[in-house]
């Protein structure tokens, strides 16, 4: 019997009225062993050879505030080859790592039980079994019988009442990873936390010309998932693939310029084909956030050639898209980046105008009105919605958590005709005091998993709490030790939501009980 079993008995026979208690509250960031505490959490010098630590500026901007103040990124002088904050979780498999798992957690937890017990072709671990009944895979057992569709409560006009956010199997996958990862060390409670996450809804990120196909897979999971539950799926994309894309910060830079025809490319290799996708599956609802960053870039770091140089590429590329997304199951979000970057009282106004151009210029474009549902907030980076503790680099800024910056940014909206809705990331959020200034976007830890997707926002102008940047995926390279390429899975940075999340993320698992 493996490490992994053991803790799952030992689970299982657990009185759990006072254990509870003591394991599952939200966790306030614990730090790792062997981390030095004098140093911000992201920072940690590696032990063994010392590689020096160096800070770089952030190259994200605050708009109205200068970059000197905002020291953002820790790097390796030495180009990253130190430790990193834990060297367990690596190197040779242990003997609960042996052999592959024929099905992922998260697979297993939508197939029938007598499936998993009696298939022919699905044979699972003993420890993975036992954590896949003890999270719910018993409530598989009873078969699903379609159920008629509810009539949604609440605001009508708010996409997201009544329908169920699209859970992407891809990124549900990834964190299998993860999964593996805690039962190696025999975490088990982190290990079920992260099969609750797997159950989580993101957004499918298209980025490059290449990944359209993410549409179509996500399309045929929904399609699926709506005709076994009954219920109305809601897919939530992200559109990012402008020319010239990430002008400030550079680690997400895209695969078209427009120097090299890119504008054209976007319009026909890119939007084309995602508006034809989404245009020909009438029967789902799709939730599109539109190029984060652009807008914000254009609203405060026109001091950047390649932002400056990319104001009618941005403009027209974004204008271009909406008009193309026009159908009645597409509801469009543009990015309008996060409270400490457009929400200073200064840039406000300046940000409402940006997003008033580009809508006028979709609709001088199509020659008709064009509509949006609203803006995105918050994407791919760490703001709370509601804020627990005000953080002191928030100063005397209004929008000092996302649902202040909405609140703060509506009027703007509205006095210039666009529709004051939002949407809100909380895939990622930072733990209180994990950062020393706002500036800080890159793989910001300790962090955890934000509150789950719901409509409860507790603000009428947000319709949806929503994981846009799928967590795990990294922002880039810095901000965190040995942080792979943007988009590339980081298990360690992983492992860290998992253990910071927030309770709605997994307390699910405890109604069942
Ligand atoms: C990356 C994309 C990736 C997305 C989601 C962005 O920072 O540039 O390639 O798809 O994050 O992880």
């Amino acid at each position: 019997m493996d490490n992994g079993v053991v803790h799952h008995a030992l689970f299982l026979c657990f009185p759990f009225g006072t254990w509870r208690k003591r394991i599952f509250g939200r966790a306030t960031g614990s730090r790792t062993p062997g981390q030095d505490l004098s140093l911000p959490a992201r920072c940690v010098v590696p032990s063994g050879p010392s590689p020096t630590l160096s800070m770089v500026p952030a190259r994200r901007l605050l708009g109205r505030r200068g970059t000197s103040r905002h020291p953002g990124r820790c790097n390796l002088a030495n180009g990253g080859s130190g430790l990193a904050w834990r060297t367990d979780s690596e190197g040779k498999p242990g003997a609960s790592e042996r052999g592959e798992l024929p099905v992922s957690p998260a697979l297993s937890l939508s197939l029938p039980l007598s499936s998993l017990l009696l298939g022919p072709t699905i044979t699972m671990r003993a420890d993975v079994l036992i954590a896949a009944l003890a999270t719910g895979a018993l409530a598989a057992a009873v078969p699903t019988i379609p159920k008629k569709p509810t009539p949604p409560k609440g605001d009508v006009s708010n996409p997201f009442v009544g329908k169920t956010q699209f859970v992407n199997p891809e990124w549900s996958n990834k964190l299998t990873q993860t999964y593996k990862s805690f039962l190696k060390k025999g975490d088990v409670k982190n290990a079920l936390r992260t099969l609750q996450a797997q159950k989580v809804s993101t957004f499918v990120w298209v980025s490059r010309l290449s990944e359209l196909g993410r549409i179509d897979e996500a399309i045929a999971t929904a399609r699926r998932v709506q005709k076994q539950t009954g219920k109305k799926q809601i897919v939530g994309l992200v559109l990012y693939n402008l020319p010239d894309r990430d002008c400030s910060a550079g680690e997400s830079a895209g695969e078209l310029l427009s120097g090299e025809n890119g504008f054209e490319r976007y319009k026909e290799e890119f939007v084309k084909p995602y508006a034809q996708k989404v245009a020909a599956a009438k029967d789902l609802e799709f939730a599109i956030v539109l190029e984060p960053d652009s807008l914000g870039n254009l609203v405060t770091n026109l001091n950047i050639p390649l932002c400056a140089g990319a104001v009618d590429v941005y403009r027209d590329g974004i204008a271009h898209a909406i008009t193309q997304l026009q159908q009645d199951n597409v509801h469009l979000y543009i990015d309008a980046a996060h409270g400490g970057w457009l929400g200073w009282n200064d840039n406000l106004p300046l940000a409402a105008d940006e997003f008033a151009e580009v809508l006028k210029r979709a609709d001088e474009a199509s020659g008709k009105k064009n509509k949006i549902r609203g803006f995105a907030t918050n994407v791919s980076n760490y703001n709370p919605l509601h804020a627990v503790v005000r953080e002191n680099y928030t100063e005397w800024s209004n929008s000092w958590d996302e649902s202040n910056y909405a609140t703060s940014l509506a009027p703007h909206l509205e006095e210039r005709g666009l529709p004051a809705h939002f949407i809100v990331d909380q895939g990622r959020v930072a733990l209180p005091g994990a950062r020393k200034e706002w500036g800080e976007w890159c793989n910001v830890a300790p962090s955890g998993f934000g509150p789950a997707p719901s409509t409860n926002t507790n603000n009428t102008v947000v319709d949806a709490i929503v994981w846009i940047k799928p967590g795990g995926e990294s922002d880039g390279e810095c901000g965190y030790i040995n942080a792979p390429r943007a988009g590339h899975w980081h298990d360690e940075f992983a492992q860290q939501l998992v253990e910071n999340a927030h309770p709605s993320v997994y307390e699910k698992w405890w109604k069942f009980w």
